[in-house]
Formats: C-alpha cells, structure tokens, sequence
C-alpha cells in the first residue's frame, strides 16, 4: 500500500469524553493503517473549536460522565446538522456510551437535564433506575455480513473473524430506538441500550453508535477493520483493500472476553 494515501480522523472532545480509555479507540483505528503504510491524521475538537469537519474521513466520541456531555452537548449541537449531512453522506463514525447517548435525539440525565442531542441516530435517552455495568456480547452477524468488503481479501476472510462484539458497559441512561434505526445486534450477555438484555447499539449508513467501553476496538478488530474501510471508500469514493493483520491476539482477547462474560452471568445466575 503507497504512502500517500490516508485518512483524517477527527476526534471530538477527547478531554472530556475519555471514559474507560476510550481514547485507545484512535490510537487502534491509527495503528492498524500506519501498520498497513497509510497516512493518519488526528484532528482534536474542543468546545469552542470552527473545525472543518468536511475534511472528515471518520469520526470518534467516546463516553463520558454527565458532566462531561453536559460540558460539551451545546457545543456537538452546533455541529449536529453537518454532521447528520456527512453521516447521510457516508462519513463513518463511532460514537461510545455517552457520545452515543449524545448522537441521539435528547438525554435527560440523572438530575433531570434535558441535554439537546444530534439526532444521528432516531432515538432518545433517559436514565434508568439501576445502572448497567459489567461484560457485554453483541452477535453483530448481521452487521458483518451486510459489510463484507474488509474481508474481501481472501488471505482474511470473513469466516476467520467471528461475528460478535465485545465490551464493557457502564451506564445509568437507557436509549429507546425508532424503528429506523438499525441495532448493533442482539444482546448474548449484558444489559444494552434498554437496560433488558435486547438490543445493543445502533447503526445508521457507516456511522455506529454502542454501549462497549474497553476501549472496544483492540478486543474487536473486525469493528475497527469495518470503519477504516468505510473511511477509506468516503475518502477516496472507491474500495481500497485492507491488507490482513495479524490479529491473533486480539481475538484471543475476544474469545477471553467472551468466556468472562459467560462466567461471570452464570455466576449471577447461581447466586439467585
Ligand atoms: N453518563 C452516562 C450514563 O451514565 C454515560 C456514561 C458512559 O459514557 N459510560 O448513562
């Protein structure tokens, strides 16, 4: 792969939405292209900041406390019509627990705020009356198969990666999607958006909105693989191989994940 081809990625209010190292997210999504020989550039927004967000090829916010989304909400909302133009438009994004909550329509948190959100996703947020933490499963099977193209290279393909995602929740808001709205997946084991173990994140065009903190990416390469080929394919407006990793620890660490989380619900199980 030649050099001079790369992705701008922009990452958005990194200091204040940075829960559970979600941060690690870029460092995996700029790794995995350096480690292929293609270019990175990682543009850090900030409240207050003009960015030019039309120089977007991906987008990342993680989660955050209240305090944090209340800090930077009216900030995203200023942003939030360009940005639903670009997501309709293709650009890939990933948006984590808090910044998830924020991509839908409102958040009405724990001290009964009503933060504005982007309305990338058809949805909305309101807290719940237990919080959600521990290990979470998603079988993200029908998001794999409905984008094949980073495995298009048969030295990785698609059958050598599995089709589940793995993280770690920690949340009290609850988000209620409409029915335009794609989930990430059903639930194998965890709470997910609702609190009840049915739906897990959401998805619309090449944008991803999830609940898994962890960071989730270097336990779910796949993910990562998926967005910088949507990055690439809006950068460059063609399919643009990725060439294969070798990712034998990173799906040791997913299969780890996934035997912890089985564990630690049958654990909960026998203990009722
Ligand atoms: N403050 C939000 C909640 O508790 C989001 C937390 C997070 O990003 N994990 O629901």
């Amino acid at each position: 792969m030649t050099a001079s081809l790369g992705i701008h990625i922009f990452h958005l209010y990194p200091r204040h939405m940075n829960l559970h190292g979600d941060a690690g997210n870029v460092t995996v999504l700029a790794s995995r292209m350096h480690r292929r020989d293609f270019c990175v550039e990682v543009t850090q927004v900030d409240p207050g900041d003009h960015p030019d967000l039309s120089q977007a090829d991906l987008l990342f916010l993680g989660g955050g406390q209240d305090q944090g989304q209340r800090a930077i909400a009216a900030h995203l909302f200023q942003l939030g019509e360009q940005i639903r133009g670009l997501v309709a438009k293709g650009l890939p994004a990933l948006a984590v627990s808090g910044g998830f909550q924020l991509f839908t329509r409102s958040i009405r948190t724990m001290d009964g705020d009503e933060l504005p959100g982007i309305s990338v996703f058809d949805g909305y947020t309101v807290d719940g009356t237990k919080r959600c933490v521990g290990n979470v499963v998603v079988n993200a099977a029908v998001l794999f198969a409905a984008y094949p193209s980073q495995h298009a290279n048969p030295a990785a393909p698609l059958e050598s990666y599995p089709h589940t995602l793995v993280g770690f929740e920690n949340h009290s808001g609850l988000t209620y999607l409409q029915d335009e709205t794609s989930i990430l997946g059903p639930v194998i084991v965890g709470c997910g958006n609702k609190g009840d173990g049915s739906g897990e994140g959401a998805v619309v065009n090449n944008a991803i909105g999830t609940y898994l903190h962890g960071p989730v990416l270097p336990k779910n390469p796949h993910l990562a693989d998926l967005l910088l080929s949507a990055a690439l394919r809006h950068r460059y407006g063609s399919e643009i191989d990725l060439e294969p990793l070798d990712d034998t620890v990173e799906l040791r660490a997913h299969t780890v994940a996934i035997e912890r989380a089985q564990a630690a619900r049958t654990a909960r199980r026998l203990r009722r």
